[in-house]
């Protein structure tokens, strides 16, 4: 929870980044934990950006 929403209420919000051609350049590899996430999803940035923090489970 950040700012009372969800991971995924943080996901669904709108996104600014540019159309890549390339969907695979929205993805970054944390280098916290290893697990490659999409740089759109603000509630996974968020994540990824906690000290110590475990990778998500993928659905
Ligand atoms: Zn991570």
């Amino acid at each position: 929870m950040i700012d009372g929403r969800s991971r995924e209420e943080l996901n669904a919000l709108p996104c600014t980044a540019p159309d890549l051609e390339d969907e695979a350049e929205h993805f970054i590899v944390c280098p916290e934990c290893g697990q490659a996430f999409d740089c759109r999803k603000l509630g996974d940035v968020l994540h990824h950006d906690e000290p110590g923090h475990e990778p998500l489970t993928v659905q």
